[in-house]
């Protein structure tokens, strides 16, 4: 489901047979009811072949694969030999995040602060002109922000955007139920840049 040589996630595309894309292609994540280990998400994906399809991902692909959690291997160049890659990317994922480093962090508008967060907390994103529109349910808070960042802040682990952009707007949580009222309500919504050290 998740190579994370390639950074990208696998879906069935029905005129391609399967599609490839990264985290930033995803439009909407809804969290299904039932299973909760893995809990399982309902994705919107932007597909290479111009149309939108459904998927659906595990919270374990979503949070833990790109960080070298999800098994598989890689290629070891100093040793010339396929290693696991859990064992390779998880130590180094596991001593930046006992540094202080996060590997994914949002600026949480209601509370006023930069927030650690995993990407099953995501729900809407919407791209814009060389940027992207997150819309993020706060784990702490539980309230909704939307933040206007890059794709690599999205689609690479330990990349966080030095300044984001942040609505100013506390939303009700109808109001982005639909990408459509999502990217309508982007349009009218001035943003404010806010720093992400955490
Ligand atoms: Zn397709
Ligand atoms: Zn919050």
């Amino acid at each position: 489901m998740y190579d994370a040589l390639t950074g990208r996630f696998t879906f069935p595309c029905p005129a391609r047979g399967e599609a490839c894309v990264t985290l930033s292609a995803f439009r909407q994540l809804e969290r299904l009811p039932g299973a909760a280990h893995p809990a399982l998400f309902h994705v919107l994906f932007s597909c290479a072949c111009g149309e939108e399809h459904d998927g659906l991902v595990t919270d374990d692909d979503l949070d833990w694969a790109p960080l070298g959690l999800g098994g598989g291997v890689f290629y070891n160049l100093m040793t010339a030999r396929l290693d696991p890659l859990a064992d390779e990317l998880s130590e180094r994922a596991a001593q930046r995040i006992r540094e202080g480093e996060w590997p994914w962090s949002f600026f949480c508008y209601p509370e006023d602060r930069p927030r650690p967060v995993f990407p099953s907390s995501f729900f809407l994103l919407a791209p814009g002109e060389g940027a992207l529109a997150l819309a993020i349910r706060c784990p702490a808070c539980r309230r909704a922000s939307v933040n206007l960042v890059s794709h690599e802040h999205v689609d690479v682990p330990f990349h966080n955007d030095a300044e984001v952009g942040v609505v100013e707007h506390v939303f009700a949580d109808d109001l982005l139920a639909t990408v459509a009222a999502f990217s309508e309500e982007l349009y009218s919504s001035t943003f404010d840049a806010r720093r992400l050290d955490l």
